[in-house]
């Protein structure tokens, strides 16, 4: 089977030749550990997960090694240990195992190789060193190390960018320092309360993109089949990885290639936690969207595309989940998944496509090779005889709701207007959503449903 992804840099599908089919090997940026993973972190898991268990599926189990590393050495982490008085070792050590728990939650699966950037400061320190040494990095008078952009002639050829369009762009935030605009940092100075490693270039700590370099130098080697992330990591994050890594290491190619996933927006809009419409994977577990649901509706959407997150979705995916499910209770999964899921995967990951496939299977009743292709894409591993559970109001909440909805249709008989729009608002507040029909109110619980809050009715 001829497989083909897009490539970032080539921007076209190319066919996948493998470096060494003994050892296909993936690397994708990894989540910086100081919060709750978003729904926007789960998207490239989820992604690269598929990715992962079809090219295990194509060159054998123990043929590919996928590395996702988890960033624990970044000032968001220093700030919240600083404003909260952890340790930086407990907060990203929860963080981690709180990311494990909703990534099992969503059926990815734990990669081959975890590393955190902790355990590769000395990998970084040896690589700026080599850096330095060929005249790509310089220190300058305030202990920083930069990079030196302009000494890598490709730089841009990822991102699509040319040098000087950037240097335009980014000529109002040129620092003191830096002999050029565009050089980046590579080491930054640490004071007594920032953590620090000894180095040449004094106590100080590694920028964000000499941590992958690094990290992909020791367990990948110098050139590497696939590397992952999200769209935003293309510039500067990737390019300057690539910048970091062909100048230290020249006979490597370094990722042969570039897979980016798209944005993910709720509801037509940006998440922000500022708008209300932001949720972590643990959110959307505790309103009683299962994980498998999660999962499905992040597959649902091609991976290059923007993926936009509705309640619609939501039931939509969890209705034919459960009737799926239904259909497959008792069967027995066939050896391999349907060669037509295959077949559309092999065409830069494409799901949607696989996942019409999935109903073909299901309308033409061929229920094992449903389970058995469901079950590659990470779907219905749970006990089938058993719908998804979905939340349930206890009898105390549904009450609580009909008598504010019954005090707000009062409200409205009486033309006071102000206080059915508080009482409208109140409800609101905790996720569920009001209908005005002619003669009632009709609700249901929104995605971002909050029992918690159920609590201020
Ligand atoms: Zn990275």
């Amino acid at each position: 089977m001829e497989i083909k992804f897009f490539d970032t840099k080539e921007k076209k599908k190319t066919v996948f030749k493998p470096i060494d089919l003994k050892e296909i090997k993936l690397y994708v940026c990894g989540p910086t550990v100081y919060d709750r993973a978003h729904i926007g972190n789960a998207r490239p898991a989820v992604v690269f997960d598929v990715l992962f268990r079809f090219l295990r599926y194509n060159f054998g189990k123990n043929c590919v090694t996928y590395v996702r590393n988890f960033t624990d050495i970044d000032d968001k982490i220093n700030k919240q240990s600083m404003d909260t008085g952890r340790s930086i070792k407990s907060i990203t050590d929860e963080t981690i195992k709180w990311y494990k728990q909703d990534m099992l939650q969503l059926n990815v699966l734990e990669p081959s190789k975890s590393p955190r950037a902790t355990e590769f400061v000395g990998a970084m320190i040896k690589q700026i060193s080599i850096l330095i040494n060929n005249k790509n990095a310089y220190q300058d008078d305030t202990g920083h190390v930069l990079f030196s952009t302009r000494s890598f002639p490709d730089y841009g050829l990822l991102s699509h960018r040319k040098l000087d369009e950037m240097n335009f762009g980014s000529r109002v935030a040129v620092s003191d320092n830096k002999r050029d605009p565009l050089d980046f940092i590579l080491w930054k100075p640490s004071d007594e309360k920032t953590p620090g490693w000894d180095s040449p270039w004094g106590r100080g700590r590694p920028g964000w993109h000499i941590e992958c370099s690094a990290m992909i130098h020791e367990l990948l080697g110098e050139s590497f089949d696939i590397h992952g992330g999200g769209i935003d990591l293309v510039f500067p994050h990737h390019e300057n990885e690539i910048a970091q890594s062909c100048c230290s290491y020249p006979k490597g190619g370094f990722a042969n290639i570039w897979m980016h996933n798209g944005f993910l927006q709720i509801e037509g809009e940006k998440m922000a936690k500022s708008s209300g419409n932001f949720f972590t994977v643990q959110d959307l577990i505790q309103m009683g969207v299962n994980g498998e649901v999660i999962r499905m509706v992040l597959m649902l959407t091609h991976y290059r595309q923007p993926l936009d997150w509705t309640r619609q979705r939501v039931s939509d995916a969890s209705k034919v989940l459960n009737k799926w499910r239904l259909l497959c209770a008792g069967k027995r999964a066939s050896k391999s998944p349907a060669s037509s899921v295959l077949a559309a995967l092999a065409d830069d990951l494409n799901t949607p496509k696989a996942f019409a496939e999935l109903h073909e299977l299901a309308s033409a009743g061929n229920y094992s090779e449903l389970l058995s292709s469901a079950q590659f894409l990470g779907l219905m591993e749970q006990d089938l005889n058993e719908a998804l559970p979905t939340i349930q109001l206890s009898d105390f909440e549904t009450k609580k709701i009909k008598s504010l909805l019954r005090k707000r249709f009062e409200a409205k008989k009486v033309k006071d207007f102000v206080t059915a729009d508080q009482i409208r608002k109140k409800i609101e507040r905790v996720g569920i959503i009001l209908q005005d029909k002619s003669d009632k109110t009709e609700w249901s619980l929104s995605p971002n449903f909050n029992r918690k809050k159920m609590k201020d009715l």
